[in-house]
């Protein structure tokens, strides 16, 4: 039978003495009384004499906020980095957000893809062969990129860090002896390479033609001068003197 008096609150319709009602009413007489004390000692819900309300349990105040709701989506469903990423101005937006979803791990390696359930032919790394593809090794320890590394550290008379890996590459500007305005532009290539690393790959696995390994230097190159080029206000390289140490080819204006 519906209940005739609908203008009551929650903590009316869920009194004790209510659900002990409902619980002794005469057509369940058979149910034994320990029965509700068992479920009386589980009911440990107050509730106050008030006006319902929704409450949001993120704020202590019970109140709705983005902030709130932003953070738990961060912690919860995209989880920590080990290390922040830094925004990088001389960079295209695109550049910065593959370098913080690399950072997080959401990105569709073929092992990401398994984790999820997709079924592939083939989980090992396409440049070598040797071991499944993970972020950290596609982009940091596979023997094809770790030679990129070391030019990339020839290049900028800098050392490339000792355990190479995602968070090794991101902090490595913080490690190495260059001006702010080179560190500034060393943290471009970088991007710029984590960028290139993944366009190769890409087009290896499903373009033609490809984009030939030998080139992939020369073509970071020529992307991280345009970038510095055109987006460094204070900073300029020239392209003729890109053999040489970046730190001297740079004209502070
Ligand atoms: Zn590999």
């Amino acid at each position: 039978m519906l209940d005739p008096c609908v203008v009551v609150s929650v903590a009316q319709r869920n009194s004790i003495d209510k659900i002990r009602d409902a619980f002794v009413m005469e057509r369940r007489r058979e149910v034994p009384m320990t029965q509700w004390d068992d479920l009386r000692s589980m009911i440990r819900i107050l509730l106050h004499d008030c006006v319902d309300r929704v409450v949001w349990d993120l704020e202590a105040t019970g109140n709705f906020s983005i902030s709130s709701a932003r953070k738990f989506l961060d912690t919860v469903c995209l989880g920590a980095a080990e290390v922040k990423t830094r925004w990088n101005a001389f960079v295209p937006l695109k550049l910065n957000i593959l370098l913080w979803r690399i950072a997080k791990d959401r990105i569709p390696t073929r092992l990401n893809l398994c984790d999820r359930g997709i079924d592939l032919d083939m989980l090992l790394c396409p440049g070598c062969s040797t071991i499944g593809e993970s972020a950290n090794h596609l982009f940091a320890m596979c023997p094809e990129v770790v030679l990129i590394w070391h030019r990339i550290a020839m290049w900028w008379g800098v050392t490339v860090p000792m355990h190479m890996s995602i968070s090794a590459l991101i902090g490595w500007v913080d490690e190495v002896a260059l001006s702010l305005y080179s560190k500034q532009s060393f943290d471009t290539v970088i991007i710029v390479t984590v960028w290139m690393i993944c366009c190769f790959r890409n087009k290896l696995l499903f373009s033609a033609p490809k984009l030939r390994k030998e080139d992939l230097f020369d073509e970071i190159c020529l992307l991280s001068y345009f970038c510095i080029n055109n987006r460094h206000r204070k900073c300029k390289m020239s392209w003729d003197r890109r053999s040489r140490a970046p730190s001297l080819a740079f004209n502070i204006m």
